[in-house]
């Protein structure tokens, strides 16, 4: 070998051992998608495997494939069978995981459906589900051995329903995309539902930092048709027939508009290339949801639309824990004190030092005090607990309406979840 040759030979060593893996080392672009069900009861969380899918479209990240931002009550591990090295790895929460903590859990054992989503893979697959016990301890519940060939893999079309792009600005390996599925529009409601995601597609780029990054964000609308015009157990009705099955009155939380469907809304959302998944509810009353990593819910007519819709998408699209506290609330055994929570906005002070310690002035009082209200702190109350969780300032959109915008932390969560889903390294 020529000397030019081997120090080429070698700077390409160096190269793929410093970058890592390529995509199209391990995956096509389609996605894989796992559909199981999460069952059991306060105590007892078990995975077990409904079925795999092919999917047509992969819009998901093409970078940091085999690193995560260790977000998630949950996350699942690809590694390959062969090396045994991890080639995937992504963080996500539950629905299930939220129901555990309601006095339902302690008498009842359920199960949710849910469903995971990655590349598809070339070569044969190890993927393993784990729950999270603290901010770096895991807890296997599941592997399976996941062959590319197998015949059982579903890779039936998605269902056909209208597609409208409402903004598109990057490919989708270098952008957000975002897929707005139609909840609750009777089929001559298309053109209400196409302005609703207008207006959805507007309150989210409007607001920091989606709107520094707006040139790669990508949103799609997915005209899915209901038999029935609104929203189930809306203020205003009883049960409808619509396309996703949603509901207020999840966990007989009036406010809480979620759905249990996973499987249907991973079926409308498939129609396109997508990171994030958002459900617009064709109803007035207020409410909504957002699940990292999953979906956020929202109802496209309430006169705080702009508020919620940004709001739920901080809990499904960067993990923000909501910043507010209720003396009683149907979740208030979400956190332990006794350890650090995950999302990167709340702190039980246990391992302050992994969340925003070392951006606060010198001498800001821990706990800061309530009339430092303009100054990054530590104020009690986040998490939907009265003491001892904190957030970073007095007010955030992940705290009440009335706050303009998301508080610094907040932003730079978002931000940083922007960087690593659109950048390639
Ligand atoms: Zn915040």
């Amino acid at each position: 070998m020529s000397k030019p040759s081997f120090v080429l030979c070698l700077f390409l060593i160096y190269c793929s051992t410093f970058f890592g893996q390529q995509y199209s080392d391990f995956f096509i672009n389609k996605s894989c998608r796992i559909d199981f069900h999460f069952c059991g009861n306060a105590r007892q969380t078990s995975v077990f495997l409904d079925k795999v899918k092919q999917e047509p479209f992969w819009g998901g990240r093409q970078g940091h494939l085999s690193t995560d931002l260790n977000l998630g009550d949950f996350r699942f591990r690809v590694l390959d069978s062969l090396s045994n090295k991890q080639i995937y790895i992504d963080g996500f929460s539950a629905l299930f995981h939220e129901w555990q903590s309601t006095p339902e859990a302690q008498i009842t054992s359920k199960s949710f459906e849910q469903t995971l989503l990655f590349p598809f893979p070339k070569k044969t697959v190890t993927l393993i589900i784990e729950k999270r016990l603290d901010l770096d301890q895991w807890n296997e519940l599941f592997r399976y051995s996941l062959s590319p060939t197998d015949k059982l893999i579903q890779k039936s079309a998605p269902k056909a329903v209208p597609v409208k792009i409402i903004t598109q600005t990057a490919s989708p390996e270098k952008a957000i995309d975002i897929a707005v599925i139609a909840e609750g529009y009777s089929a001559n409601e298309q053109e209400k539902f196409y302005k609703d995601a207008q207006k959805l597609s507007e309150n989210l780029l409007t607001h920091e930092p989606f709107t520094k990054y707006k040139s790669r964000i990508n949103i799609y609308a997915i005209a899915a048709p209901s038999e029935q015009s609104g929203i189930s157990l809306s203020k205003d009705s009883g049960w409808k027939n619509t396309a996703v099955n949603s509901h207020f009155y999840t966990f007989y939380s009036a406010r809480y508009l979620t759905t249990t469907n996973t499987f249907a809304v991973r079926d409308l959302a498939a129609l396109v290339p997508y990171d994030a998944i958002y459900v617009l509810a064709n109803t007035s009353t207020y409410g909504g949801g957002g699940i990292f990593n999953f979906y956020a819910l929202t109802a496209a007519d309430n006169k705080l639309a702009t508020q919620v819709t940004v709001h739920e998408f901080g809990h499904s699209f960067a993990g923000l824990a909501d910043e507010y506290a209720y003396d009683t609330d149907v979740l208030d055994q979400t956190y332990d004190i006794k350890k650090e929570p995950w999302e990167p906005n709340i702190t039980s002070l246990v391992q302050f030092d992994r969340k925003w310690k070392n951006q606060l002035t010198a001498g800001t009082a821990i706990p800061t005090i309530v009339k430092d209200s303009t100054k990054l702190g530590v104020y009690e109350g986040a998490g939907y607990l009265v003491k001892k969780m904190y957030r970073p300032m007095l007010d955030c959109r992940m705290r009440t309406n009335k706050a303009p915008e998301f508080c610094p932390i907040c932003k730079q969560a978002v931000e940083k979840m922007i960087l690593f889903l659109t950048e390639e390294k």
